[in-house]
């Protein structure tokens, strides 16, 4: 299924890092501090959008201009602080391997921010997998609608030649604007049944689409 295809273009959090719970208990720390009701993975996974400005307000945060910007960087300290404690899903490096031995290249495209984004990357040893690592220049997790179009114009493929992977809708609606095709992996930050609603074509997990496409 994914032979047809030149490139593909991977999100990475929630993706090909698990990191989820490891969310959930960043925004539960940031609620209690609030004294606001904490929430659970299954409502989070239910709740969670991009922008995550519009998560941060359906959890009870105030999010006005000056509150949003604190938020996230009480957020983004947090995750610094122990992201390394998170892990790649089951079998990531093999399939990143199998796709580049069957002749694809591969990137990734993130809301993450550049800096922090590389960095990550290069601790799990996986840099040279990719032609290229795409993330914001700021930490707000807005939207990657932008530097999608910029990487897919710079990739110079055809956009059928291309497919992009994701865990959430942002990545169908970036896929969907940027030209390419998505398949979405249930695993990361949000529900199965909140991604099938989009039609797209939705795995359980990374392994699952490995077997199924036999790399
Ligand atoms: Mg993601």
């Amino acid at each position: 299924m994914l032979n047809k295809y030149k490139h593909i273009i991977w999100d990475w959090n929630g993706t090909l890092l698990d990191d989820t719970v490891f969310c959930v208990g960043i925004m539960n720390g940031m609620l209690t501090r609030r004294k606001l009701k904490n929430i659970s993975v299954n409502h989070y996974k239910n709740i969670f959008t991009f922008p995550v400005r519009t998560y941060y307000a359906k959890v009870g945060l105030q999010v006005d201009d000056d509150q949003f910007v604190l938020l996230s960087k009480e957020f983004i300290y947090e995750y610094e602080l122990n992201k390394l404690n998170c892990r790649l899903f089951d079998g990531v490096e093999e399939v990143l391997q199998s796709v580049a031995a069957c002749g694809l290249s591969q990137s990734i495209l993130s809301a993450y921010s550049q800096n922090n984004l590389n960095e990550i990357v290069k601790h799990f040893n996986l840099t040279k997998y990719f032609n290229g690592i795409k993330g914001l220049d700021n930490i707000y997790a807005g939207s990657k609608v932008e530097i999608g179009r910029q990487w897919i114009e710079e990739l110079g493929l055809k956009k059928n030649e291309v497919i992009l992977i994701g865990d959430t809708l942002h990545d169908k609606e970036v896929a969907d604007k940027i030209g390419a095709d998505c398949i979405l992996i249930a695993n990361g930050h949000q529900a199965k049944l909140v991604l099938q609603a989009s039609g797209v074509q939705t795995f359980n997990s990374l392994s699952e689409l490995k077997l199924l496409n036999s790399f």
